[in-house]
C-alpha cells in the first residue's frame, strides 16, 4: 500500500447552511476539487488537487466558500521546515527536478522596502500635479553626450531610434504558450492604449497581433522560435534574451502539451513536440559575438530598431552591462532575481541570482564611472510591485520598468503560483480553450489601463512632492532616497546615505 506523505496544503471550508448546491465550483475549478454527491445531495471537496486559486470563491454566489491554510503541521523545527519536508517526499516520490513558477517566494530582503523617497519642505517647493504639468515621457536608446550643430549653426540630429514611452512602465516578455492568445490581446490593447509596449517573450508573435506592431517589443531567444524577417520588421523594437531573472542560467522548456494549435504554428514548432531553448545562445560566447548578433538584428531590420540585451541580475552584472553597453545595444534590461515565471526549476528559482535593486545601481555606478552611461537606456525588472518602486528605480539610474506579475494581478491572477500545470482558473496561463475564454481581452486591458493611470498619478504625485516635474530629472538622483535598517556594504552599493542623514 502507496503511503500519501503529503497533508493537503489548503482546506475547502464549505458553509453547508449557505451552499445552495449550485455546483458553480464544481464546474470552476479546473482541478477537480469539487464534487456533487447526488445521493447525499450535498457537495464534497478533494483538498489533496486545491491550489488555492480562489476562482471558486470569487464565483460562488452565497459566498459559501474559504480556502485556509492547512494547521495541520509536520514535525518542523528552524532547520528542516515543513516545505523542505515536503519537497523531499516530493522528490523521493517522483525522482524529478521540482518545478515552481512565480518569483522566489524565500524571505530575503526586498530592498524597495527599506529606501525611503525624499519631499521638499520649505525651500525648493512640492509641485501641485493637478494644476501643474507634469512629464511621465520617456525615450530609450542611446543619447548623444553633446549637443552639436552644423557650419550653418544647424543642429545636427544624430539619434539612433528611439522607444517613446508615456509613462516609465513595460509590460515584460511572457511567451504566447505560457500564456494565453486573451492574455496576450488584453496586454497587446492595454499597450497600445496607454503609449507604452509589450513584450512577446521567446514564443513569438501571433499574426493576429501584428496590429499592435508599434506598441510591440519582439523578442529573440536562444530556441529562435517564431522568428523570421516579417517578425522582426512587425516590433517597435527587438530584445535578445540572453537570460531571465527567474531561472539564470539556463534555457527554458514549454511542454509538448502547451504546443498546440496556434502556439505551434506562431512558434513555428511541430505539435505536441516540447518547446526547449538553449542555454546559451549558440552563436554567443562573447561580446564580440552578442555584438555580431545586435548588428545582424539592425542590418535585417535597416538600423530602424533600437535592440534590447536583456540578461539576469546575477554577481558580477555591473561587468556584464558595460559589456553589453558596447556591443552596439541600445538598451539594456536586467531582470533581478524575484522576478516571475511559467515554470523554472525550483532551487534555480529561489538560489541563483540576486536583488534587482543591487544590481541596477552597480550597473549604473560602473557605467557612469566609465563614461558610457548615455551609450545606452536601462530598463529593470523583477517583482516591480508598485508605484513607489518605479519611483525608486528610477531614482537608482534605470530609465524604465518591466513589470509581469503585477500585469497578470491586475487581468485575475490570484499568485496560486502553479502556472506549469497549464490549468489556470482564471484564463491566464493556459491554453485550454474553456479556460481561455474566462479572460475577457476587452475586461483584461481595462483593468491594465486603469492599473497604469493609477500608477502615473502614483508618480506624478511623488515626483510632485519632490519638487520635480519631468521623470527624466530624476533618473539616477540617489539624493531623493534614503536608506533604512541597512548596513553600510548595502547602502555603499546602492549608493545611498541612511535615514537620518
Ligand atoms: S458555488 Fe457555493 S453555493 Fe454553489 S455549490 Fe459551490 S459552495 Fe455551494
Ligand atoms: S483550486 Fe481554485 S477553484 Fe479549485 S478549489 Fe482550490 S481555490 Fe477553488
Ligand atoms: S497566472 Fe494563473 S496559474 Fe499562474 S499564478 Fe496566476 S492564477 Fe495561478
Amino acid at each position: 500500500m502507496s503511503i500519501n506523505y503529503i497533508y493537503p496544503e489548503f482546506e475547502v471550508v464549505r458553509n453547508q447552511n449557505r451552499c445552495i448546491c449550485c455546483r458553480v465550483c464544481e464546474r470552476q475549478c479546473a482541478n477537480e476539487v469539487h464534487r456533487f454527491d447526488k445521493d447525499g445531495k450535498v457537495m464534497l471537496s478533494d483538498e489533496s488537487k486545491c491550489v488555492n486559486c480562489q476562482r471558486c470563491v470569487s464565483l460562488c454566489p452565497t459566498r459559501a466558500l474559504k480556502i485556509v491554510k492547512s494547521d495541520c503541521t509536520l514535525r518542523e523545527n528552524a532547520n528542516w521546515q515543513n516545505q523542505t519536508i515536503k519537497e523531499i517526499y516530493k522528490q523521493a516520490e517522483s525522482g524529478g527536478v521540482l518545478l515552481s513558477s512565480m518569483g522566489n517566494p524565500n524571505p530575503l530582503p526586498v530592498y524597495w522596502d527599506k529606501i525611503l523617497i525624499n519631499a521638499s519642505q520649505v525651500t525648493n517647493p512640492s509641485i501641485d500635479p493637478l494644476r501643474e504639468p507634469m512629464e511621465t515621457k520617456v525615450f530609450l536608446g542611446k543619447k548623444p553626450n553633446k549637443v552639436e550643430r552644423d557650419k550653418n549653426g544647424e543642429f545636427i540630429n544624430n539619434l539612433t531610434p528611439q522607444i517613446e514611452l508615456s509613462m516609465p512602465v513595460m509590460f515584460s516578455a511572457m511567451s504566447y504558450g505560457s500564456i494565453s492568445y486573451n492574455a496576450h490581446k488584453s496586454l497587446a490593447m492595454a499597450a497600445k492604449e496607454l503609449g507604452i509596449l509589450y513584450n512577446t517573450g521567446e514564443g513569438g508573435l501571433h499574426e493576429d497581433f501584428y496590429v499592435y506592431g508599434d506598441n510591440t517589443i519582439v523578442q529573440v531567444a536562444s530556441g529562435r522560435f517564431g522568428v523570421h524577417e516579417k517578425y522582426l520588421q512587425a516590433g517597435k523594437a527587438i530584445e535578445i534574451k540572453m537570460g531571465q531573472g527567474a531561472k539564470p542560467g539556463i534555457g527554458g522548456h514549454l511542454p509538448g502539451t502547451k504546443i498546440v494549435g496556434d502556439v505551434s504554428k506562431t512558434r513555428m514548432i511541430p505539435e505536441g513536440s516540447d518547446a526547449i531553448s538553449p542555454a546559451p545562445h549558440h552563436d554567443i560566447y562573447s561580446i564580440e559575438d552578442l555584438r555580431q548578433l545586435v548588428y545582424s538584428l539592425k542590418e535585417a531590420t535597416a538600423y530602424k530598431k533600437p535592440v534590447i540585451v536583456k540578461v539576469a541580475a546575477v554577481h558580477n552584472i555591473a561587468a556584464i552591462a558595460s559589456g553589453i553597453a558596447r556591443s552596439g545595444a541600445d538598451v539594456i534590461a536586467i531582470d533581478g532575481f524575484r522576478g516571475g515565471t511559467g515554470a523554472a526549476p525550483t532551487r534555480i528559482r529561489d538560489n541563483v541570482g540576486i536583488p534587482i535593486e543591487l544590481a541596477l545601481a552597480a550597473v549604473d555606478k560602473r557605467l557612469r564611472d566609465e563614461g558610457i552611461r548615455n551609450n545606452v537606456s536601462l530598463v529593470v525588472g523583477g517583482s516591480v510591485r508598485s508605484a513607489a518602486d518605479v519611483v525608486k528605480a528610477v531614482a537608482l539610474g534605470a530609465d524604465a520598468c518591466y513589470i509581469a506579475t503585477a500585469a497578470l494581478l491586475a487581468l485575475g491572477c490570484h499568485l496560486c503560483r502553479t502556472c506549469q500545470t497549464g490549468k489556470c482558473n482564471w484564463g491566464i496561463a493556459t491554453q485550454n480553450p474553456e479556460l481561455v475564454k474566462r479572460l475577457n481581452p476587452e475586461i483584461g486591458s481595462g483593468r491594465l489601463i486603469n492599473l497604469m493611470t493609477a500608477w502615473k498619478h502614483e508618480i506624478k504625485e511623488m515626483m510632485g512632492g519632490m519638487g520635480i516635474n519631468s521623470i527624466e530629472t530624476l533618473r539616477g538622483n540617489r539624493l531623493m532616497l534614503r536608506g533604512i535598517g541597512l548596513n553600510e556594504k548595502e547602502l555603499e552599493i546602492l549608493g545611498i546615505s541612511h535615514a537620518g542623514e
